[in-house]
């Protein structure tokens, strides 16, 4: 369904469930002095939806230090990114 009036929206893919969406529609976190962190900035970036279930998914398979290719640390303080309460 590529037409003209479609604009380019980057897709990424949620480190927790696998699945692809705009990438407006989820989280970035990427490494910063071995933790992960949220947010834009250098390096490669790693995805998740916007639930929490993918986040603690993606925490418990290690997917983040994967898909980043390095160590990282994954603060469980994180998750209140997810919850809305901060
Ligand atoms: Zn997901």
């Amino acid at each position: 369904m590529t037409t003209a009036a479609t604009r380019h929206v980057p897709v990424r893919t949620c480190a927790g469930c696998g699945r692809k969406a705009p990438q407006g529609e989820l989280l970035r976190f990427r490494a910063q002095d071995g933790e992960l962190v949220t947010g834009a900035g250098p390096g490669r970036g790693v995805y998740t939806c916007r639930r929490l279930s993918c986040f603690e998914r993606a925490a418990d398979r290690r997917a983040f230090a994967r898909t980043l290719r390095r160590t990282v640390r994954v603060d469980r303080e994180l998750s209140r990114l997810y919850t809305g309460r901060s």
